[in-house]
């Protein structure tokens, strides 16, 4: 299964990571960060789309997407 990071210092609260994912993995998650910004988190099936990683415009979100044959 893929997965993502998300470097919570450099989100911005902006939510657009949670619009752009297809299968709903991402959820604001009630934890701010040391500039106050509500930060995301990742709860779900995440298909390695990276659609999420594409729209931040804080480059906050790392994709990890898994190898067909590979050890998730
Ligand atoms: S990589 Fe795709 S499926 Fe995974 S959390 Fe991001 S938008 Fe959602
Ligand atoms: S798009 Fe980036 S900055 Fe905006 S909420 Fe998602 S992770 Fe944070």
């Amino acid at each position: 299964m893929s997965r993502i990071q998300i470097l919570e210092e450099r989100c911005k609260g902006c939510r657009l990571c949670v619009e752009a994912c297809p299968t709903g993995v991402l959820r604001p998650s009630g934890r701010f960060n040391h500039q106050g910004y509500e930060v995301m988190e990742a709860d779900g099936q995440c298909v390695g789309c990276a659609s999420c990683a594409v729209m931040c415009p804080d480059t906050a979100i790392r994709v990890f997407k898994s190898v067909k044959g590979a050890a998730a």
